[in-house]
Formats: structure tokens, sequence, C-alpha cells
């Protein structure tokens, strides 16, 4: 089990998996090494992450938040049976220039597997202009020049065993890519095709959020160390490529203000502690678990902590979303019937609990006389 929670409705249970399947490319070469066989600890896997997209480093930054597991958990080797993994991440890492680059050179070049491909920020079209280049990570020692953010995903793509979209610039293209920018950006599923499987026969995986939540990023991780280790299932993902378990209810299902929503109870202003699908709340139609799973701990998530919902692990996002901080044109309906009836609910509910605040009459006391 990824988290070390009770596994939520829809997730594959990961002890049901056949429990000794390896990896081809596992102990070949490089500094990572084997996967496991039943009932051994996993070896080593590494991370190779990309925030060289069309990116602002936001999922990264959030990931260092994650505790379900956290990523000191996953460096350090400490959950049971998965795989240590060795990150390579340009914000977290010691190294520096060329020194940090060695290990996406030798993985280029073969001599580094098995990886695992993340990459940050939205991937954009670099045969759009005549000159120049919109993204790049380093550059070729032959040639001094930049190597651009595509030249990279063209080489190790083909070599990881697996590859994810972190964030949704890089699993959609995200705001990047909105109407009328420039450079042709994309998301990972549009650059390398959606039905791209990785060398071990792994699908794209996109982990969407705006930035990503912290959690959803590490269990994802962590859920694929355990494939690769053998001890999980194919990951099981839905027609936008995401982790299902992790997606396939709305922000509405799990929000802390649900009760105000059905009561036809709206704020209309912030700071309201009432249901605030009227100030922009996108909610009941958002794929995303920030309302059941909060942001950092447990705790927090946009609309429970009085931030409306604008759709950001969505596909649409943010264009379908905006503007933001109207009410979304498909909650007028809705929220014009709860007005009513939920009103009149609320009414009724007032009269039972009024009953229910006394005590049974048969168990009160007599009136009690001194005399
Ligand atoms: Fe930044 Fe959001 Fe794009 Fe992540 S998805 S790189 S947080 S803009
Ligand atoms: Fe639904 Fe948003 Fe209201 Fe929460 S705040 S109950 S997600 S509409
Ligand atoms: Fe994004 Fe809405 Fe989820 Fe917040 S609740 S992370 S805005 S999809």
């Amino acid at each position: 089990m990824p988290s070390g929670r009770s596994l939520p409705a829809g997730a594959p249970d990961p002890m049901a998996a056949q429990a000794s399947r390896r990896h081809p490319a596992a102990g070949t070469t490089g500094a990572a090494s084997t996967a496991s066989t039943a009932g051994e600890p996993a070896g080593e896997i590494a991370v190779l992450w990309i925030t060289a997209g069309l990116s602002c480093d936001g999922d990264t930054i959030a990931m260092t938040a994650a505790t379900q597991p956290s990523i000191e958990d996953l460096v350090r080797g400490a959950i049971p049976w998965a795989p240590k993994v060795k990150l390579y991440n340009p914000l977290l890492a010691p190294e520096v220039g060329d020194e940090f680059l060695a290990a996406f050179r030798r993985a280029a070049a073969g001599e580094l597997a098995p990886f695992i491909l993340v990459v940050e920020g939205s991937v954009p079209d670099e045969h759009n202009k005549q000159e120049g280049y919109w993204a790049s990570f380093g550059t070729d020692p032959a040639t001094g020049q930049p190597i651009t953010t595509c030249e990279w995903i063209d080489r190790l793509a083909p070599r990881a065993w697996a590859v994810v979209a972190a964030g949704t610039c890089a699993a959609y293209g995200g705001i990047h890519a909105m109407a009328g920018n420039f450079t042709g950006c994309m998301g990972l599923p549009d650059y390398l095709g959606r039905e791209w499987r990785s060398s071990a026969g792994v699908p794209l995986v996109c982990i969407p959020g705006c930035p990503v939540q912290p959690d959803n990023l590490t269990e994802t991780l962590l859920y694929l160390c355990h494939q690769f280790a053998g001890l999980a299932a194919p990951i099981p993902l839905d027609e936008a490529l995401r982790p299902r378990w992790l997606f396939s209810q709305t922000v509405h299902e799990g929000c802390d203000r649900g009760g105000y929503y059905e009561q036809g109870e709206f704020g209309d202003a912030y700071g309201s502690p009432l249901c605030i699908v009227k100030l922009g709340c996108w909610g009941p139609v958002v794929q995303c678990n920030v309302g059941k799973r909060g942001w950092i701990g447990g705790l927090g998530g946009c609309p429970n902590v009085g931030g409306i919902c604008i759709g950001c692990t969505m596909p649409g996002f943010p264009d379908k979303f905006q503007p933001f901080m109207e009410e979304p044109p498909g909650s007028l309906l809705s929220s014009a019937a709860l007005m009513t009836y939920g009103k009149a609910i609320k009414a009724l509910r007032q009269f039972t609990k009024d009953s229910l605040n006394k005590v049974p009459s048969w168990r009160a006391a007599p009136p009690r006389r001194s005399t």
C-alpha cells in the first residue's frame, strides 16, 4: 500500500500483484540496481527529474511538503520493500553544472539504468521558429550550444523504465499553453503520443495539479517503485493518464463545505465559512482529491480553507475555467434549485435538531418541591 493508510476506493492492492517480475534493464548498467524478488528488499532506482520545460519549479517545491510518503522516506529507502530512490533534481541536488548533468549524460548514453524520468513544465515546440530555442538544460560540451529540453526528452524517454509528467504543465500544457501563447507548448502526452509506452511497457503517467498535491506526487512515485519491484499491479490510469485512485472523485465530493452547499447556504464574500460556489468554485465538476486529502499532512486544501477551486488538475485548465472568480455558468441552475429546496431541508432539520436537543419527556424529572 503506497501511503501507509487504508487503500482508497478503486485503488489496486499492490500485494495482489505478481511478486517476482523483473525489469529487463534491472542490474544491467550504471549506479541504480535491481528489482526485487518476492520477500526481498528491492535495490535502487534513479529518478532523473527535468524542471527545464516551461515551468515555475512549483511541483518540486510542493513535493518537499509531502508526508505520505515524504521525499526523504523515498531517498533513504525507508519504505519496506520499495527500492531506494536515487534522486537527481536540479533544485534539490547539492551538485551544480556539469557535475549535476553527469547522471543525465550517462543515462542518455545508456550507462545509467534503470531510471524513472520525471518532467516538470510544458514542452515547447522547437520547430515553430527560424532560430533560437524556447527551453534548454545544460550545454553540449562539444559545441558549447544549449541542449534543448526536447532533445533531452528524446534521448531519455526511450531508455526510461517509466516517464512521469509532474504538474499540469507537463501533463496537459497548463498555464503556458493558454490560448495566444507563441511557444506552441504542450503536455507530454501530446509530445510523446497518448499511446506511448516505456521500454518496460509502462504508459505515460500524468500527475496534474498547479502545483501538484505533494502526497499525490510522492505516492505515485512510490507506486511505480513498488511496480518496478514486482510488488504492484500495473498502475491504473484514467483516460487523461491520471492515477485512478487519486483522481476519480470530484473536489466537491470531499469538500468540508459540502453540507452548506446541500442546504443552499452560499457565501458572497471571501472569509465566509459557507460554500463558495458563487465566488467561482468549480469543485462540483473537477477531479481532484484535495478536498478530501488536504494539502500538507492532511490539513488545508483549496475550498476547505476558503479558496475557490479553479480546476487546476484538469486538461482544460486554465482556458476552460476562466474568468476565475465568477460563478461557474453550470452552477447557476443547481444553486438556484438548492436555494429553494436546500433551505426547506434546513428548516426541517432545524425542527428535528430542536427536538433532539431536549431530553425525552419520559426522562424529565418532576419539578422539585422544597416541602
Ligand atoms: Fe508551475 Fe503549475 Fe506549471 Fe507546475 S503546473 S510548473 S506549479 S505553473
Ligand atoms: Fe463544492 Fe466548492 Fe462549495 Fe466545496 S466550496 S461544497 S467544492 S462548490
Ligand atoms: Fe486545483 Fe481545485 Fe484541486 Fe485546488 S481543489 S488543487 S484548485 S483542482
